[in-house]
C-alpha cells in the first residue's frame, strides 16, 4: 500500500531536493492515529521546511506540512475512532515528524482536535496555523482589556496568513484596522478584507530614532518583528499591547525599554505550536464564530503537493498572498 506524498531530501552537499513521490505506508511515523488528509496548507515555517531546513528538520528524507485536517482512518486513541473529522496544527509535526502534505498522516491523538462545528476541512486549512495564530492574538489582546472603543489596531506584514486572518477578525469585531504591508498591489484586497487604513511598509520599518513618538494604536497583532515591531513600540497608546507573532522582518528587537517604562506598554508573546488543548478549543470556537467565512474564502489560494516547492521559496521572499490551501489528493 502506498500513499502520495511530497518528500524532501538532502544530498551530499547539503542541497535539498523535494519531489512528489509515492510511498509505502510502512514507512510512516509510529503514531496511533492514522489520518487521510485532505487538505493541508502553506505557512512561513513550511518555507523553510520544503527549502533550507532553517534548522527545523532534524532527519530527511521528510515529509513537511506543518498542518493537516482530514478524517481519521484508523485508531487506538479512545478519543479518535475512524470516520472522526480532525485537525492539526503545531507540536512540531512537519518538522520533526512527518507531516501533512501527504495523503496519509499518522501522529499522536493528543495533537489533534476535533473539526470545529461550522468548518470544513478545506477551510479550517484556509484558517490553518497562520489564521489559529492569529485568533490566539487576538484573545491574547481582549485579556489585556482592547476592545474596539480602544482605538485603531495595527496589523503588520498584513497581507500575509496570519496578517490577513488578524485582519479578517479584528474588522468584524468592529474594530477599527491599520495593515500594514509593503506591496502596493494589496490594498484592495486588504481593504476588502475590512482594513480601514493602509500604512506602508517604509513608514514603520526604519530603526527607532526616538524611543517614543505619537500615542497612535491601541494594539497590534505584529508578524514581522525587527526594527518595524521596535518602532512600532514606541508608537502604542498609553497601557497598550503588542502581540509578537512572527519574524517575517528578522528575528532582532532593536528597541529601548522606554515604552514599556514610561507608557506601560505590553509586549505578549504568542506561540501556536506548544498550545494546550483547552486553548486550542477556545481558540477554533472563536474563529468558527468570529472569522467571516466570506472574507475567509477571498485569502484562498489553491495549490497542489507539486506547486509545493515554488511556492515554498515564494513565501519565504514575502511573495504569498493571504492562504494557500493544499488539495494533497
Ligand atoms: P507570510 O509570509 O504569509 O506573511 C508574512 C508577511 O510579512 C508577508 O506577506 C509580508 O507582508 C511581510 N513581510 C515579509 N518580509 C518582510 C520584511 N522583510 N519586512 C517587513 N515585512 C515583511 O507568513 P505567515 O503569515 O505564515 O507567518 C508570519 C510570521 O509569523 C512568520 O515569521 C511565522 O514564522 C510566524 N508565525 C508564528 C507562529 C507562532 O506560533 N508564533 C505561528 C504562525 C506563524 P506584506 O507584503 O503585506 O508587507
Amino acid at each position: 500500500m502506498t500513499f502520495k506524498a511530497l518528500l524532501v531530501d538532502k544530498d551530499e552537499d547539503g542541497k535539498t531536493h523535494a519531489s512528489v513521490q509515492e510511498i509505502e505506508e510502512n514507512r510512516l511515523p509510529d503514531g496511533n492515529v492514522t489520518v487521510a488528509v485532505d487538505y493541508s496548507t502553506l505557512n512561513y515555517k513550511d518555507g523553510l521546511c520544503i527549502g533550507p531546513g532553517g534548522g527545523l528538520v532534524k532527519t530527511y528524507p521528510h515529509v513537511p506540512g506543518i498542518d493537516l485536517a482530514g478524517t481519521v482512518e484508523e485508531s487506538s486513541d479512545d478519543w479518535y475512532k475512524p470516520g472522526d473529522k480532525v485537525v492539526l496544527t503545531g507540536w512540531r509535526v512537519g518538522e520533526i515528524w512527518w507531516g501533512g502534505y501527504a495523503q496519509k498522516a499518522c501522529v499522536k491523538g493528543e495533537w489533534l482536535v476535533p473539526l470545529p462545528d461550522g468548518l470544513t476541512t478545506r477551510n479550517a486549512m484556509a484558517v490553518g496555523t497562520a489564521g489559529f495564530t492569529a485568533m490566539l492574538a487576538v484573545m491574547a489582546l481582549e485579556d489585556h482589556g482592547l476592545k474596539p472603543e480602544s482605538g485603531p489596531v495595527l496589523v503588520t506584514g498584513a497581507a500575509g496568513g496570519v496578517g490577513s486572518v488578524a485582519t479578517a477578525i479584528l474588522a468584524n469585531l468592529g474594530y477599527e484596522v491599520a495593515a500594514v504591508t509593503g506591496r502596493e498591489s494589496t490594498w484592495d484586497y486588504l481593504k476588502a478584507l475590512g482594513a480601514s487604513t493602509i500604512v506602508p511598509r517604509d513608514d514603520v520599518n526604519e530603526t527607532v530614532k526616538r524611543p517614543l513618538e505619537a500615542e497612535t494604536w491601541a494594539g497590534c497583532i505584529d508578524a514581522v518583528g525587527g526594527p518595524m515591531l521596535a518602532r512600532v513600540l514606541g508608537q502604542m497608546k498609553y497601557g497598550a499591547s503588542v502581540a509578537a507573532v512572527g519574524l517575517a522582518g528578522g528575528a532582532s528587537l532593536p528597541a529601548t525599554v522606554v515604552p514599556f517604562l514610561l507608557r506601560g506598554v505590553n509586549l505578549l508573546g504568542i506561540d501556536s505550536v506548544m498550545r494546550p488543548y483547552d486553548g486550542r478549543i477556545r481558540a477554533w470556537e472563536r474563529i468558527a464564530k468570529d472569522l467571516p467565512m466570506d472574507k475567509l474564502e477571498d485569502m484562498i489560494q489553491p495549490a497542489t503537493l507539486s506547486d509545493l516547492p515554488e511556492l515554498g521559496a515564494q513565501i519565504l521572499k514575502g511573495g504569498v498572498k493571504g492562504r494557500v490551501v493544499v488539495d494533497v489528493n
